[in-house]
This record gives structure tokens, sequence and C-alpha cells, in this order.
């Protein structure tokens, strides 16, 4: 590795304004984390929101509120190829992982599997031996929407129909989107965003939890209360992590950063072991004038993406998902500031979700290693997925001995995502095409 233009394959830009106003809400305390809240659910139009130090914090939090409104039921439904923080947050609280197949179309839930598991096992639909997930132990089923793409919200609650399994929508890399008119992040009955560094918006570390149960919120609240604050020393550590961000993410200088490996960049950790901690008032502080600041990301991820949807129809050997499909003439005639109407046929009723990846399908998956050695050579930001399927980790491979998820394994083989992030420049855009396509 040496020094040469690299792009990080996503981060939301910290600057040294973020970076002062943190250290101002460090100073106004706790009143910081207050204003932070209720601007949060003012604009969700939420009930309750808490603030924790990361998103699998904040996961981790609402799943054992659940488990002791729920006692019985120790399940928890996954997508089976996801990021490694959920099974690693599931576990933390004590229970079950159970896993879904994924559709590679829609990096949703495989609905076809979906509706067997959560049909009554019967003489025609007996038990299916190699997916073991019981609804009536089923505590919460969580939808992710990955890369920022909304999951069928609707649907799986129209699938699930038991008021005692609860919705936890995953919108860890969604903060921002929204769906049918809906707010990602607000349409299960509890949701949570992450603030981490390759999310849409960051403050280094954190998470956020939604809802509007009150059962869940005061559950979360005596939880919360036992929960530890950032020391001293850890706020040393956040103050320098922000500030090395600021300075390292920018593509002259990441190549720093990424070649020492073990900072881990880029890698998902199976890890149960975390601390779980409330967001400190500096975090709150480097959140100060997020929507403006989300807006702002989202616009620029938002053009380089259709930047890609251009460039991409000229590209052979790669599988654009649906979601993606948009030709680019439509996508400007989408009005924003308009609400879409989906009778207008340049208007499609699925608009262009915000992304903070651009995921798409390489046909052969050798093409997808030779993609992605030479991007890695060249530092262009182009990554695969996640490394492999939930039931593949080896620390809890056993859990899943004969089952098997082709769909997930499809995008384990099959995924790239492409740079959205705002230090995408028009020249990079050229080099990706012309080197690694
Ligand atoms: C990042 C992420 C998480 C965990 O968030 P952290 O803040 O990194 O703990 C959970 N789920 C998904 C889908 C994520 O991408």
């Amino acid at each position: 590795m040496f020094p040469r233009r690299t792009l990080p394959p996503a981060a939301a830009p910290i600057y040294p304004r973020d970076i002062l106003s943190g250290l101002r809400g460090l100073c106004r305390g706790s009143g910081e984390s207050k204003r932070f809240e209720s601007e949060l659910r003012d604009y969700y139009n939420v009930k309750h929101c808490f603030l924790l130090s990361s998103g699998k914090t904040s996961l981790a939090v609402i799943l054992k509120a659940l488990k002791e409104l729920y006692p019985h039921r120790d399940e928890v439904l996954i997508p089976a190829y996801t990021c490694y923080s959920v099974p690693s947050a599931i576990v933390r609280a004590g229970l079950k992982i159970r896993l879904c197949d994924m559709d590679p179309q829609t990096l949703d839930f495989d609905f076809n599997q979906l509706s067997k598991i959560f049909t009554p096992p019967n003489s025609t639909n007996p038990l299916n031996p190699t997916n073991p997930t019981n609804p009536s132990n089923l505590l919460a089923v969580i939808p992710v929407h990955l890369y920022g793409i909304p999951c069928d919200l609707e649907r799986l609650k129209n699938l699930i129909n038991d008021p005692e399994i609860t919705l936890i929508e995953d919108a860890a890399q969604a903060m921002g989107g929204e769906r049918a008119g809906q707010k990602v992040g607000t349409v299960g009955d509890v949701g949570f965003f992450s603030l981490g560094r390759g999310k849409a918006l960051s403050t280094v570390e954190g998470g956020i939890i939604l809802t509007n149960r009150e059962e869940i919120a005061e559950k979360i609240n005596t939880l919360i209360e036992c929960v530890s604050q950032y020391h001293f020393i850890d706020l040393v550590g956040l103050l320098i992590k922000a500030i090395m961000l600021f300075i390292f993410l920018r593509p002259a200088l990441f190549w720093f950063p990424k070649s020492l490996f073990f900072l881990k960049l880029g890698q998902t950790i199976y890890n149960p072991n975390f601390e779980i901690k409330k967001m400190s008032s500096f975090q709150a502080g480097m959140a100060r004038g997020w929507r403006k600041k989300l807006k702002h990301f989202q616009t620029i991820r938002s053009k380089n993406t259709k930047h890609w949807i251009s460039i991409l129809k000229s590209i052979k050997g790669i599988q654009p998902l649906p979601i993606t499909q948009i030709t680019p003439n439509a996508i400007n005639s989408l009005n924003p500031t308009k609400p879409s109407n989906p009778s207008n046929p340049s208007n499609p009723s699925n608009p262009l979700p915000p992304l903070i990846r651009f995921p798409l399908l390489v046909i052969e998956p050798g093409l997808r290693d030779k993609i992605i050695a030479t991007s890695d050579r060249f530092g262009f930001g182009v990554m695969p997925g996640y490394p492999d399927t939930i039931n593949h980790i080896p620390e809890i491979k056993n859990l899943f001995t004969r089952q098997e998820f082709p769909g997930a394994k499809t995008l384990v083989e099959r995924l790239i995502t492409l740079p959205v992030l705002p230090f995408v420049a028009e020249n990079d855009f050229i080099k990706i095409k012309a080197d690694v396509f």
C-alpha cells in the first residue's frame, strides 16, 4: 500500500465544526442529549426516543426489554445475510437466532420461505426440519433495510399477524429514508438507527431507538437507567477518533488507515461481548444540525447513485437490482418537493431510496472476485457485501447445521457495492468504469 487516492467504501464525513459542536455539547451536558432526543421525536413523530452508544447496543437493549415483556418467547428471526452485529446483539440479549432466506433481487426476506415459517404445521405442511423456527416461540422479527433499501413492512406485518411478535426495524443503514410516505424506522413496533462510521450520518459511533409502544418504552427506560456512561477516557478516545476520521476519511489520505490491518476497516465482526453505554453529550453535540447534514449527504449520494445507474446501463456482466432499474430520465423527472404520483408513468411509485452504497449483482461469481481485487489495488472503494451468510459464522455455525439459504448465498457470491459517498468525484466514476468493468 502506498500513497494514492483511495476511496472509503462508505462514510459520512465529519468536519471540524461537528467536533467543535461536540465539545460544546459536552460542556452543556445532559441537556444536549435531551435536545437531540426531542428533535428526533418531533421529526419522526414518535413518543419515545433513546440514545445509546451504537446500533448494536440499541438492538441489544430493545431485545432485552422484549425478553422481559414476553419471557415465554426466546427466538429472533433475522435475514440470513446481514451485518454480523445483528446476531451479536441477539446472543448478547440471551436469545436464539433464527434465520430466513433472502430474495437476492430485493435484499428483503424471501417471502416464500417466510410464509412457510408463519403457516402453522399440519399434515400438508409439516414442520420444516431444515428450518426450526417456531412462530409461537418468536419474540421478534428484524427486517433489515440493507444499504438503505426499505423492506416491505406491510407485507411482513400481514404475514406475521401475531401481536406478541414484535417487529424491530433495523434501520442502521437507512436513516432519512421513506417508503410509501412513511419514515423508515417508525413503521415497525420499534426501530433503530446507527450513527457509526459507514452510515448515513455519523457521530463516530452512536445508536438511536424510536418507538410508540408504551410498554416497550417503559422497559427500555428501566434498562437504560442501569447502563453506564462514557468515562472521561472514553470521551478523549471519541474526540481523537473524530479528529482521525476528519483527517483520514478523505480520499487523499485514506490509503493510510486502510493499510493498517489492525484497524479492521470495512470488516464486519461477530462479537456479542460489546460494552453497552448511553450516548454521550459529545456525540449528541456532534449531531447538531443533523437534519440539514443528512439531507445534504443524501442529495450528493443520490446524485452519485443516479450517475452509477446511467453508467451501468452500458456495462455487461452485471445485473442491477430492480430498485435501481429506473431510467435516468425517469429519475430526472422526479420532483422531490412534490409527493409522488404513481399514476404518472414517469414518476415510479417506488422512487429511488437514499442509498449509502450502491448494490448490484455480478452475473459470474468469478468476475466478482476480479472486480474486488482490481478495486483493492486502485483504491476504488468497490466492496463485496458481508463475507458470509449468518449460518456460516464460525462461532455460531453449529446452531445451524443442515440449514441452507441459497438466496443469501447468492448475495455472498455475487453482490458488490459501489461507493456513492460524498467524496466520489467525476474522475472516480470514469476510472472505475474503465478499470473495473
Ligand atoms: C452497522 C449496522 C448495525 C450496527 O450498528 P453499529 O452502530 O455499528 O453497532 C446493525 N445492523 C446493520 C444492518 C448495520 O449495518
